[in-house]
């Protein structure tokens, strides 16, 4: 077994923090609250130019899903494309894991966040994504 912790890894978006308590930052308006993963030059809710750096919860609720049948070759299917809404009102697109069978994902169910490895490059450093998996 390869030692987990020995292994060299990068998220795969810049907003997934990885290490001892992986997590999601957004950059959330400083005058309204409301929270971006991009980097923007205003808020597009209240025009505010103001961000600062906040930590996106980890649990979450199902608000929105489809079930992926065809994706690109490599890509296993079906899986579950979601919007969920994290306890502090934070809208994330990721995907839901960890389902034994994606029929089953339905609107309003709790998810937690997690990672998980997604691939691993020739000098084996692991690519990180991160998915919402059923509480
Ligand atoms: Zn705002």
């Amino acid at each position: 077994m390869p030692d987990e912790t020995s292994a060299e890894q990068v998220p795969i978006v810049g907003y997934l923090q990885l290490g001892d308590d992986p997590h999601l930052r957004a950059n959330e308006c400083t005058a309204c609250g409301a929270r971006y993963f991009d980097r923007r030059n205003a808020c597009a809710k209240c025009g505010g130019t103001g961000f600062s750096d906040a930590r996106v919860a980890d649990a979450a609720v199902l608000k929105a899903y489809s079930i992926v049948h065809n994706a690109a070759p490599g890509i296993p299917v079906p899986y579950v494309s979601a919007i969920v809404e994290t306890e502090d009102g934070t809208s994330v697109r990721s995907n839901v894991v960890g389902l034994d069978d994606p029929m089953t994902a339905e609107l309003g169910m709790r998810v937690e966040f997690t990672t998980y490895v997604c691939g691993t490059d020739d000098d084996g450093t692991e690519c990180v994504a991160f998915g919402y998996a059923p509480a």
